[in-house]
């Protein structure tokens, strides 16, 4: 049996979800990973938008204005790729692989 850690109710080692407040429990790579991307979802919106746009703008007007959305996006999905979901993966790869974590 394992302990919810957040209310302290004893959960089955085959559930992933506790009974009582619901607390997920998480113990696969891409489980982490997901969680991890989650976490740091926010801040990346927060810190890429601007820039994001300000290089999709600054291109798009030397290449000519139909393209600066198209490329303003794929500099955001770049952006998000290297500040993200990378630096998720490789945490999730190095200290939470195989380990047990529980989220609510
Ligand atoms: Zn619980």
């Amino acid at each position: 049996m394992a302990e919810c850690p957040f209310c302290r109710t004893e959960v089955h080692n085959e559930a992933t979800i506790c009974k009582s407040c619901g607390a997920e429990k998480v113990d696969t790579f891409w489980g982490n990973f997901n969680h991890n991307l989650k976490k740091n979802q926010h801040a990346a919106i927060r810190i890429l938008a601007i820039p994001g746009l300000l290089v999709g703008a600054l291109v798009g007007v030397s290449v000519g204005t139909n393209t600066t959305a198209f490329i303003g996006g794929i500099a955001f999905v770049f952006g998000f790729a290297a500040t993200v979901a990378l630096p998720s993966f490789l945490r999730t790869l190095i200290f939470e692989r195989n380990k047990t974590y529980w989220y609510r």
